[in-house]
């Protein structure tokens, strides 16, 4: 088979005014970037404020490996799918992140000929959104500096000569780092405004660190804002540091909200591209999924459910991670619940979830997981049930996908396609990256008579609980886990945190994908296991409490063989070696 580079760029693409057109998104109210992309403005939000909502169908998956199991092929090629059985259909993507495309080999634009073309745009700046995060985080970070530097060098004379209140910045309690879109382990801990001895003239030195772009809480606010207003907002109550005495102190405190919302004002238009089959496909915002929510943008969402009859999207890794944040924390925001979920299997993924393979990322993969195998395919499935149950909790009819990939046997695809039948569960085979729509042709039927099916649709936990209660939740109902442990800092940070009005959020879980559990070790569908919460972290703009369960990376590194060791660029601007 074909490259995905290759058969992205052979691709015959039509204009972007005319899927534009066909999606029935008026000529002004697009921005064009070139040829295959465009901005949609706000202003089809308005026009079509009555118009009837699609149904929402959120493609989420097994517990992954770390090459992932498709979620995005099926995302994409389910849309083409829906297209080809003649239904009005859009597809919801995340926009990837330069710092893996250079780090691990591959992109995020689906694969084979399921793919968001042209793909090396995708995969590269596309239209700029990831940048304007970074600027809009990183003048905040500046302001903070700027504004503790000048209160403690006027000290008492700051009110007077500025007008302003000064605010008592504690110096070692500013939350906010820097962040650039790339993986760079150098910056995980840095020291900032080093100075000659006696001098303050580069401001006052302490240690700091860069975050990768996806993990900054504006990404978050990109993707959970409901419009420029709500983005607004949210970017004011973004909590940069503390004061001396323990006060928040807020990006509208400091009076750098207004600036950092205007930097981020056009990178809130959703990107509009097409699938190599046509389909309208809208990109936008790229939140980690799990210090953050792992879903794309609810301002996407709001423009395809108006545009389109159904709307597919996808939530990062498995069904106990993005898919539980999509109904937990990214529904109630969007005020729009999901009526179908389709749950991506692949039988390298069982085979993984078996516990005979030890996979890290940065790793290849050992091509033996691709050999027949029914042991280690009956030892995993235990996972599918888990995540298939784990999606009917919620009250959602679920569809499951079981993901071809060129080396598997028919075999092997039908032994599972018959015990996930044989669980009374729906269930079709996808060949959505081999032969696109077309093999994802029967998919789309079992997800269209999903969808006559009304969604009763349940939250897992009540926001207006304490912050132990939803966390032992979460561990409980949401993981199957026996609950929950404190440690000493996060008890104390969850007594300031319900002190300061903040105990109403919806709690955002920062744990290993690859496990139910905490431990990524525990394979399969593990019970008897206690979550241990290590510390919380507060988000007030997105609007969510995090808690870290174990070591998160917020800041990749890269690997003795990066990604970007095989990409080059010719003569004529054509990009190689990007898949
Ligand atoms: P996810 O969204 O779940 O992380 P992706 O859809 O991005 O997963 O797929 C992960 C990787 O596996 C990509 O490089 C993709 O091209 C590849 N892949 C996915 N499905 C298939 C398949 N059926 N056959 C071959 N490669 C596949
Ligand atoms: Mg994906």
């Amino acid at each position: 088979m074909k490259s995905d580079l290759t058969i992205s760029q052979e691709a015959q693409l039509q204009p972007i005014a005319t899927i534009a057109d066909a999606a029935g998104i008026a000529a002004e109210e697009l921005i064009p970037y070139g040829d295959a992309k465009a901005k949609v403005k706000f202003s089809l939000l308005k026009r079509l404020d009555n118009a009837k909502r699609g149904k929402l169908v959120l493609v989420t998956a097994i517990t992954p490996t770390p090459f992932g199991e498709g979620k995005t092929v099926t995302t994409i090629g389910l849309s083409q799918g829906l297209k080809t059985i003649g239904q009005n259909v859009m597809a919801c993507i995340r926009q990837p992140s330069m710092g893996p495309v250079f780090g691990v080999k591959g992109g995020a634009a689906g694969g084979g000929y399921s793919q968001v073309a042209p793909m090396e745009e995708l995969n590269l700046h596309l239209t700029g959104d990831i940048h304007a995060v970074s600027a809009a985080h990183n003048l905040a970070a500046a302001a903070i500096d700027a504004r503790l530097f000048h209160e403690q060098k006027q000290g008492d004379n700051f009110e007077a000569k500025t007008g302003m209140a000064n605010l008592q910045i504690d110096p070692k309690r500013i939350v906010w780092g820097r962040v650039v879109d790339m993986n760079d382990r150098t910056l995980r801990r840095v020291t900032i405004g080093i100075n000659r001895e006696g001098s303050t003239a580069n401001g006052i030195e302490r240690e700091s660190g860069f975050d990768i772009t996806a993990a900054s809480e504006l990404m978050a606010i990109l993707a959970l804002s409901k419009d420029l207003k709500d983005l607004r907002q949210r970017v004011g109550r973004c909590v940069l540091a503390y004061s001396i005495d323990g006060k928040p102190v807020t990006a509208e405190d400091i009076g750098v909200a207004g600036a950092m919302a205007a930097i981020l004002r056009d990178a809130a238009q959703p990107t509009l591209m097409q699938t190599l089959e046509g389909v309208p496909t809208l990109v936008h915002a790229g939140p980690f999924a799990n210090i953050a929510h792992g879903n794309s943008s609810i301002i996407a969402d709001r423009m395809a459910l108006r545009l389109a009859d159904v709307v597919v999207t996808e939530g990062g890794f498995g069904s106990d991670m993005g898919f539980e944040k999509a109904c937990n924390i990214k529904a109630r925001a969007a005020d729009k619940t999901p009526d179908a979920a389709v749950v991506v299997a692949t039988l390298r993924g069982l085979k993984a979830n078996s516990g005979k393979y030890d996979l890290r990322p940065g790793q290849a993969l050992p091509e033996a997981i691709f050999a027949p195998d029914t042991e280690a395919l009956e030892a995993g499935f235990a996972n599918l049930q888990w995540h298939i149950e784990n999606v009917k909790r919620y009250g959602i009819p679920a569809v499951v996908a079981i993901n071809r990939f060129p080396q598997d046997t028919d075999e092997e695809l039908n032994w599972l396609r018959d015990q996930v039948a044989a669980l009374g569960a729906e269930v079709a085979i996808s060949e959505a990256f081999g032969k696109g729509g077309e093999g994802a042709a029967e998919l789309a039927e079992k997800v269209m008579s999903a969808l006559q099916t009304p969604a009763d649709f349940q939250f897992l936990y009540d926001v207006e609980q304490g912050i132990e209660a939803k966390l032992t939740q979460i561990a409980r109902d949401g993981y199957s886990g026996d609950g929950i442990e404190l440690s000493d800092d996060a008890r104390a940070e969850m007594e300031k945190l319900e002190a300061l009005g903040f105990g109403n959020l919806p709690v955002c879980m920062a744990k290993s994908p690859a496990s139910i559990s905490h431990d990524p070790a525990l394979k399969g569908a593990p019970s008897g296991f206690t979550v241990p919460v290590r510390g919380l972290r507060l988000c007030a703009g997105a609007g969510f409490i995090y808690a870290l369960t174990g070591n998160v990376m917020t800041m990749p590194g890269l690997s003795d063989k990066p990604g970007y060791l095989s990409i080059d660029i010719d003569e004529d601007g054509n990009i190689t070696g990007i898949d």
